[in-house]
């Protein structure tokens, strides 16, 4: 099956016996449930677009593999131009959802694992690039969503791997036998994990080689025994199961997801196996993993902005707002942010250059100046919607008010819902409806179930501020830019 459609991507779903907990208790029907829903719609239109003749050049590629028409989100890439794309498509698809799409992840893995599964065999004589490869057609021609996971739970941020006084902090290799290994620990917030069919391991940071058994990488299925999932909570995610809901929840149809990824001792046969204690390489594959991932932020948050840009233009004229300068000043400003982002984007993808293995690699230092931006600028953009929309967005009564018909014992003898739709009227000929809507769904970016993928995902997502700066650092190539002052400025030493 090449192409799946977002229907059979989520019918897919249904054969597997992931387990998931959420609210104290196991959560058997987890596909249907209202919370988790939206989070699976969002992953189904990486599906659907991919059919959609309008988006083929974006949403597909031709395997390097195969030759077989791919969904772009299973591509390794092949050129700068395939680079591109990928923003441009991670752009569309938030342009789409206006949340996160969650398959990025095991894109942006399957890139740094088979580029780092080549080098690694080179130096040490393993065989983890011929048994990614394999698995890389196993998930393209039957379009998999994978979950890339490296995030750690990583206990005491003062001590490493081998130090911290519980060792299932970090995942790591508790036994070795002869047809494969058995691991054990745990991937903390792990985006769109409970709906991949399968999950993609890497280390968390780079490994020394006394915590060599910290250094593995492999691919297991979702519903692998002793693999178990703990759903993240996100604010005013209970709306969702409120009776009728739909004005209140801002964003009815989409929504990210992160979960918690217990291993509590998964076996892993060898032929999933793409790193097994080779200390040496666990580093570039985070670093070449987190690169990958800090240039998706240069598309898949641009397209948030774009519809957030939308709801704050929509807010102003609802509420009569719409000629003031300064409104139009803000969503220039707005624009400029969102549009430096995806410049980022663009440059880190068109600066990239073929790794040994021959897939493309993103420029490193742009690509983490381009996260560095995103851990900024979507808080800007977000305070400009919100001074933009007004305090209403946060004091507003409930849609079961503006719709009751229970009349209030006052001498006019109006509903509740005719006192809210008079009283909370913006602009000559808006519903109250549609300006309650536009509220909500900024409500729900800014502060609600949204946020968790624009706001705070932008902020540690892909690696927390620190992270990219320590990797601008490396890049930054301060010897050379000191020639540079040194020879025009006439200093011989
Ligand atoms: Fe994709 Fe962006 Fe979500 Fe990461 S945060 S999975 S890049 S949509
Ligand atoms: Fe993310």
């Amino acid at each position: 099956m090449p192409l799946m459609t977002g229907e059979q991507y989520i019918e897919s779903l249904r054969k597997l016996d992931v387990k998931v907990y959420m609210f104290g208790k196991e959560e058997k029907n987890w596909i249907d449930h209202p919370i988790i829903r939206p989070s699976i719609n969002c992953v189904a239109m990486t599906y659907d677009l991919a059919h959609d003749p309008e988006y083929e050049d974006l949403m597909t590629a031709t395997s390097n593999l195969t030759g077989h028409r791919v969904n772009r989100f299973t591509h390794l890439h092949q050129s700068t131009d395939d680079l591109i794309r990928k923003v441009k498509m991670q752009r569309l698809l938030g342009r789409k959802t206006a949340s996160c799409f969650q398959r990025c992840v095991g894109m942006d893995a399957f890139n740094a694992v088979y580029s780092t599964t080549y080098e690694c065999d080179q130096k040490h004589g393993t065989h983890y690039h011929e048994n990614f490869k394999n698995y890389m057609i196993y998930v393209q021609d039957n379009d998999l969503t994978i979950d890339g996971a490296m995030t750690d739970p990583k206990g005491d941020r003062g001590k490493g791997q081998g130090a911290q006084a519980d060792p299932d902090l970090f995942v790591h290799i508790v036994e070795r036998r002869p047809d494969g290994i058995v691991v054990r620990g745990a991937k903390a917030h792990q985006t769109g994990s409970i709906n991949s069919h399968e999950h993609l391991v890497m280390p968390t940071q780079a490994v020394g080689e006394a915590d060599k058994q910290y250094a593995v990488s492999f691919a297991v299925p979702s519903d692998a025994p002793g693999l178990f999932m703990v759903y993240g909570r996100q604010s005013c995610d209970t709306r969702k199961l409120e009776p009728g809901a739909d004005v209140d929840l801002g964003n009815k149809q989409f929504g990210g997801q992160e979960a918690l990824v217990v291993f509590d001792n998964v076996f892993v046969p060898n032929e999933r196996i793409f790193l097994c204690e080779e200390w040496d390489f666990a580093g570039m594959l985070v670093e070449r993993f987190a690169g990958y991932h800090r240039q998706s932020y240069g598309g898949c948050k641009v397209g948030v902005g774009d519809v957030i840009i939308g709801a704050a233009a929509l807010a102003a004229e609802y509420n009569g707002a719409d000629k003031a300068s300064h409104i139009k000043d803000k969503l220039i400003e707005m624009t400029h942010l969102n549009e430096t982002l995806f410049s980022c984007g663009i440059a880190c993808s068109c600066e990239g250059c073929p790794t040994a293995a021959g897939n493309y690699q993103i420029d490193l230092l742009l690509a983490n100046v381009c996260k560095q931006n995103v851990t900024r600028f979507p808080y800007e953009i977000v305070r400009l919607a919100e001074d933009i929309a007004g305090g209403l967005m946060v004091t507003m009564p409930s849609e079961r008010d503006f719709k009751s018909d229970l009349k209030v014992p006052t001498a006019s003898e109006l509903t509740l819902g005719d006192w809210c739709n008079k009283f909370f009227k913006g602009a000559e000929g808006v519903t109250t409806e549609n300006r309650m809507r536009i509220l909500r769904f900024l409500e729900n970016i800014c502060l609600g179930t949204s946020a968790v993928g624009y706001r705070t995902e932008s902020m540690h997502g892909a690696g927390s501020p620190q992270a990219q700066r320590i990797m601008i650092a490396r890049q930054g190539d301060f010897e050379t830019k000191k020639k540079l002052a040194k020879t025009i400025a006439g200093i011989k030493e």
